[in-house]
């Protein structure tokens, strides 16, 4: 007998990888996501104890070591899980979420937020899309693998943050500067893209994993004028010097310039581009007015011309726009001394993600697996993730949801009626668990 058992070692090595127990898995997962969207983590205030609880016990009972962070007293808690891989001279692949999601206005909504209500093929609630339906795809991808015996390629770390909404001072950029040594990794996937029917073109199913992203430059625009009787118009008026700023402001010359990636994009979908918000806003610097306040007394008086205005602009620059010669042409077109400028955010141009790696190459085919007609790309996205971050330090990183929503389900984000449809979370569970157990 002696002599057999090698020989079967090496039978049964020989034999195809046996796939999970799919229905129960995703079964599993749905379940868990539901659990996961009752935990209320919104953001203010930054508290993910109860979401680190609950992933915690899911890793640790597959055997998964799990390290927590606690960035301060208050329940700042970042939760870093890793599967060590096969050539431990890789640098790892970080699969990155955020645990915390926005707030809710509850009268607005017509389901419970924090219900993880199942209806009519959707999971409802507040973090369906942002991001908790992508967490718990991380997290089941991770814990099959291991639940398979399957060594990934190189190491994989999960890191789940606290503090995604407010800006990751407590959560990404404090691994990042108190942490990389636990992280250390080559390629990063966040959020930021996802699969469409209609959001990158108009007849064309299209996963576009974002490369890149724009630059955020908040603005504050200042007027000073003099106070007076509302009854008898004056030019040094407040509010009319800011209006005039604005609209000197908002009429930047479009310069026309296209980036790499949207050329990409434009040859992967043969020129057929949608036109929508989205599209235009990834083809141009955008600027949106975003708040507008003047007035003296509260509630402000209607007969009293202030001696003060001001507004906000949010403008979203491509990358490889200078920022500050965005402003300072800004300053130049509106030309007025009683207009004062502030920064309200520093804009940051890490550049976009190489496009050529193995990683986008087994994500495509983990795509295609689940979706064989679609067309996969890479894609800018318009507004901020924590990406940011890990491109400045040299990760290549890419944002994927891998989920075919339409234009109307990602408007749902941060949104009263934010769902997910669960046969695309299902799918999504497959292509990360395919990614996961590639080669790259
Ligand atoms: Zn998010």
């Amino acid at each position: 007998m002696k002599h057999f058992l090698p020989f079967l070692f090496l039978t049964i090595s020989a034999l195809p990888a046996a796939e999970p127990d799919w229905p129960a898995e995703e079964q599993r997962a749905v379940e868990f996501l539901q659990r996961y969207i009752r935990i209320q983590s919104v953001n203010p205030p930054v508290n993910s104890r109860e979401a680190t609880a609950l992933f915690k016990g899911e890793l640790e009972s597959a055997g998964i070591s799990v390290k927590l962070f606690e960035t301060n007293a208050t329940g700042a808690v970042n939760l870093l899980a890793r599967l060590p891989g096969r050539d431990r001279a890789k640098k790892p692949l970080l699969l990155l979420n955020h645990f915390d999601v926005v707030p809710v206005d509850p009268k607005a909504w017509r389901v419970p937020p924090f219900g993880g209500l199942l209806q009519d093929g959707w999971i409802w609630g507040r973090g369906a899309m942002d991001m908790k339906g992508t967490g718990v795809m991380h997290l089941f991808s991770l814990l099959l693998l291991k639940k398979m015996g399957i060594v990934p390629a190189r190491d994989i770390v999960m890191l789940c943050t606290p503090d995604e909404e407010t800006g990751g001072d407590l959560g990404i950029r404090a691994m990042i500067r108190d942490h990389w040594k636990e992280i250390e990794a080559e390629y990063v996937m966040d959020e930021g893209g996802f699969g469409s029917r209609d959001v990158f073109s108009p007849s064309k199913l299209v996963f576009g994993i974002s490369v890149g992203e724009k630059q955020v430059s908040w603005l504050r625009l200042r007027a000073k004028g003099t106070a007076a009787h509302g009854s008898q118009p004056i030019a040094e008026n407040a509010n009319m010097i800011l209006l005039e700023a604005i609209r000197k402001a908002l009429n930047a010359p479009d310069r026309g310039r296209n980036s790499e990636v949207v050329e990409r994009m434009r040859s992967a979908l043969q020129g057929q581009l949608a036109d929508n918000k989205f599209i235009r806003a990834i083809q141009s610097n955008t600027m949106s007015l975003t708040t507008l306040a003047a007035g003296v007394g509260n509630p402000p008086k209607s007969n009293v011309i202030p001696s003060a205005s001001e507004a906000t602009l949010d403008c979203r620059l491509l990358p490889g726009v200078n920022a500050d010669e965005f402003l300072s042409e800004m300053k130049a077109r509106i030309n007025d001394p009683r207009i004062t400028i502030e920064r309200l955010s520093t804009p940051s141009d890490p550049g976009v993600s190489k496009m050529d790696t193995p990683l986008f190459a087994a994500l495509r085919k983990a795509i295609l697996t689940q979706h064989p007609s679609a067309v996969v790309t890479p894609i800018l996205i318009p507004y901020g993730t924590d990406s940011v971050w890990l491109r400045e330090k040299g990760v290549i990183a890419y944002g994927l949801a891998p989920m075919v929503i339409d234009a109307a389900t990602v408007a749902t984000m941060h949104s009263d009626e934010e769902r997910i449809p669960v046969s695309e979370f299902r799918k999504g569970l497959h292509i990360f668990y395919d990614l996961l157990k590639s080669e790259f």
